[in-house]
């Protein structure tokens, strides 16, 4: 992967930026989803946050290497403090768990003013991605499953709406996304037939735990969350 070449992953990602934005990459690593998308024409400008001094260094190299630092502006910060309300179109979180995706945008929350999109690429519990939308008036609007290097990715893009257009998932739209479930493709019927068989191996060890009542919540989500996945497998 290179500025010029990224992964299928992070090309999909690119293609949901919105043109002409302004957009924050947060997480960017060594910013080449920032400069392959200034290099493309995909945004006019873009912001590359990190939160982790070597990464943040990378970035600052390639960009400079790239001669991309008029169009992009490397910042080294948590989350999304690194950019300010009204500053960016659209965000991309990218190569995280959901549950860090997620916090990061919780804790971040008044800074997504002006934002209208959100591209978010959870490597794992992209249920925690999608309950935090609901909770927040971001609506799902796309959804792509990926297998990649023998690994499976999700991508989620999440527009703002008014919270008078509050809407409703189903427990098994939040567990596998509405329209990654109406897609059903190889790459998801392979996640879920996995998952489907690590829930089981979990729920197996629960039921011979010593203290019963002590695991009894952990097991009741997980029988629900394992008839959700059978029926979806059916
Ligand atoms: N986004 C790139 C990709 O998808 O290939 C890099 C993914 S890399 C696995 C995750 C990056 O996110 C790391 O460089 C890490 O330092 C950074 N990161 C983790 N938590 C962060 C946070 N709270 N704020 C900014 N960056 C963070």
């Amino acid at each position: 992967m290179n500025i010029d070449k990224l992964s299928k992953r992070l090309e999909l990602v690119s293609s949901y930026i919105l043109k002409d934005s302004t957009f924050a990459d947060i997480g960017s690593d060594h910013a080449y989803l920032p400069c392959y998308a200034i290099n493309k024409g995909l945004a006019k400008f873009a912001i590359a946050g990190e939160v982790v001094e070597g990464p943040y260094q990378t970035a600052l190299q390639q960009v400079v290497e790239a001669g991309l630092e008029t169009a992009i502006s490397v910042r080294k910060g948590d989350g999304l403090e690194v950019i300010e309300p009204q500053e960016v179109d659209c965000i991309t979180i990218a190569g995280m768990g959901g549950g860090l995706i997620a916090s990061i945008l919780e804790r971040g929350k008044e800074r997504l003013s002006g934002v209208k999109r959100l591209i978010l690429q959870p490597n794992i519990g992209a249920h925690h991605i999608r309950n935090w939308c609901l909770q927040n008036n971001w609506e799902l609007n796309a959804e792509e499953i990926l297998e990649e290097d023998g690994k499976i990715y999700e991508i989620l893009v999440a527009e703002k709406i008014d919270s008078t257009k509050a809407y409703t998932l189903s427990s098994a739209d939040l567990l596998m996304g509405p329209f990654l479930r109406k897609q059903k493709n190889k790459a998801f019927i392979k996640k879920w037939t996995e998952e489907l068989k690590q829930l089981q191996r979990i729920l197996t060890n629960l039921n011979q735990a010593e203290n019963p009542e002590k695991v009894a919540e952990k097991k009741e989500i997980l029988e629900k969350n394992i008839l959700l996945v059978s029926e979806e497998l059916k």
